[in-house]
C-alpha cells in the first residue's frame, strides 16, 4: 500500500483560519462574486491553497473526509457547501467528541482500515488519538497547504513501500 485509502481533514484551524462556533455567526451567505459573510458582514476565508488541494487530491483519486468536533454542526456544514466544497467529501463527521469516534464511523461506512488513513488536524490531542490507534496523523500548523500534503504523502509512500 503506497497510498493512503482515505485522506480525512478537520475543519477549523485546518482549512479555515477561525472556530465555526465562535468566531463567526450563521446564517451565512454568498454574493454574486462567491465571496462568504456571516450574519454580521463579515467576510468568511478559508486557507486560501485547500481549493487547489481538494482539487487535486480528487483529480488523484483519493477518497475524502471531514472529521470536526464543533458543536457548530449546522454552521459547519453550511460552510462547506456555500465554499463549493460538497462535491469533494464522501465521508462526513461533524460533531463533538473524541475523534477516534468520528475515525470508527469511517472505518464502518468505508471498510477501510486505521492503518490505509491519513489525517490532518491542528490540534496535538486529535493527533495523539488517532495515531494510537494507527492512523498517519499530521498536524496542520499553519493551516493546509500543497506543500504539506505533498510531502505527507510522499513520507507514506517510503514508509510503506
Ligand atoms: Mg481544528
Amino acid at each position: 500500500m503506497s497510498k493512503p485509502k482515505l485522506i480525512v481533514f478537520d475543519l477549523d484551524y485546518t482549512l479555515w483560519p477561525f472556530w465555526v462556533d465562535t468566531h463567526v455567526d450563521r446564517p451565512f451567505r454568498k454574493d454574486k462574486n462567491g465571496v462568504v459573510y456571516d450574519r454580521n458582514g463579515q467576510k468568511v476565508k478559508f486557507y486560501p491553497e485547500v481549493p487547489e488541494v481538494l482539487e487535486k487530491l480528487r483529480t488523484e483519486g483519493y477518497t475524502l473526509a471531514i472529521a470536526s468536533r464543533t458543536g457548530e454542526i449546522r454552521g459547519a456544514n453550511e460552510l462547506v457547501e456555500l465554499f463549493g466544497w460538497q462535491k469533494y467529501f464522501q465521508y462526513k463527521e461533524i460533531y463533538p467528541g473524541c475523534k477516534v469516534q468520528h475515525f470508527t464511523e469511517f472505518k464502518k461506512q468505508s471498510g477501510i482500515s486505521f492503518e490505509e488513513m491519513m489525517f490532518f488536524d491542528d490540534e496535538q490531542r486529535n493527533i495523539n488519538d488517532l495515531s494510537a490507534v494507527g492512523v498517519t496523523a499530521i498536524l496542520v500548523p499553519h493551516g493546509v497547504t500543497m506543500k504539506l500534503v505533498e510531502n505527507a504523502l510522499k513520507k507514506f509512500q517510503q514508509r510503506n513501500k
